[in-house]
């Protein structure tokens, strides 16, 4: 449906995904609460609990007790925020919906900013942009650089640089996405696939005040591998370039062994140069080896065709309800 043909007030469902998150969940559905009031356009809140083993289960049921509005899904373990994300769309029954972090690092009055883009000027998806120099230490503001840097010279779709989840997708995004079938969901990359009319819309994004942060540099740079490895073939296809160039620079070099074995004779073997050699192809062999094998690996997880995710328990209300 599209933002322009609606005469009703348009539904906006919020998909919030939630681990660990017992401090923040209470200060985040005082401030919805408090904010909503103002806003012209109805909103659901889909929180989607990606198996928390502290009391976050707990406060979300109450709250889906006490407001009608608030809706949750609970994972039966923890299966990470990008299938927390799909599993919240999934679930959506609104003319568009809000992806934001439940920490209030995504700040409730760009809400209203995004869905007058999409109502008013009629963009399908709008997405916030952070400013990455205000991030915490120098070394996530520089490798969060060089991830974009990367990315966007491999991958086909490009990403904008500081863009995230925090963004608004209009009912169209949504079931495209939503008919995506792949298990290794790296979302910043699946928006950029699928296209459509977009605008980014900047925001300044405060640091986490309760709990901390979900992601330590290990799990960030898997995420990256994920990226990168699900939407570019470059890192396999380098292989036949780097092996090229090799070829054509050792076929010099043994040209030059044999012309300076022709006029000076033989020599003393060189020891040190052939280890060199060795050990140099050894180690990029392997390395070649590796990169199949990150592929080879994903491969194997998508053909297993498990589902997305497995649902303990939920309360949500389903489309079927809502006609
Ligand atoms: N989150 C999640 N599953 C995870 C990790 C995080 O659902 O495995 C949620 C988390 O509860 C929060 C959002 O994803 O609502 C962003 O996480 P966080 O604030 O820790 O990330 P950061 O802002 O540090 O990038
Ligand atoms: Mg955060």
């Amino acid at each position: 449906m599209s933002a322009a043909s609606l005469t009703t007030t348009p539904l906006v469902s919020l998909v919030v995904p939630v681990f660990n998150e017992q401090e923040s969940i209470p200060v985040f559905i005082d401030a919805i609460i408090n904010e909503r009031q103002q806003w012209d356009f109805d909103t659901e809140i889909i929180f989607v609990d990606d198996g928390s083993s502290d009391q976050s289960l707990t406060l979300l049921r109450q709250a889906a007790e006490q407001y009608d509005f608030i809706q949750y899904v609970s994972f039966s373990r923890n299966f990470g925020k990008e299938i927390a994300l799909s599993a919240g769309l999934d679930h959506a029954r609104g003319d568009a919906a809000v992806m934001l972090d439940v920490d209030l690092q995504h700040p409730l009055a760009t809400i209203p900013e995004f869905v007058d883009k999409w109502q008013n000027e009629g963009y399908d998806m709008v997405y916030g942009l952070r400013n990455l120099d205000n991030q915490e230490t120098w070394l996530k503001r520089a490798t969060s650089r060089l991830f974009y840097k990367l990315f966007n010279l491999m991958a086909h779709s490009p990403l904008p640089e500081g863009g995230g989840d925090f963004r608004l997708l209009d009912r169209k995004v949504i079931d495209a996405l939503c008919a995506m079938p792949e298990r290794n969901r790296f979302m910043k990359g699946l928006y950029a696939w699928v296209g459509f009319k977009s605008v980014g819309i900047r925001y300044e994004q405060p640091a986490r005040e309760l709990g901390e942060s979900k992601f330590n540099y290990w799990k960030l740079w898997n995420f990256a591998l994920d990226g990168l490895v699900s939407f570019s073939t470059w890192p396999l296809r380098m292989w036949s370039y780097v092996g090229g160039v090799v070829a054509v620079l050792a076929f010099i070099y043994a040209s030059l062994i044999v012309i300076k074995t022709l006029v000076s004779g033989v020599d003393v073997p060189g020891y040190a140069s052939m280890l060199t050699g060795v050990l140099f192809l050894g180690g990029m062999q392997l390395l070649s080896i590796g990169v199949i094998g990150e592929y080879l690996g994903r491969l194997f997880v998508e053909t297993k065709n498990r589902p997305l995710y497995v649902v303990a328990e939920k309360r949500t209300h389903t489309k079927e309800d809502a006609e």
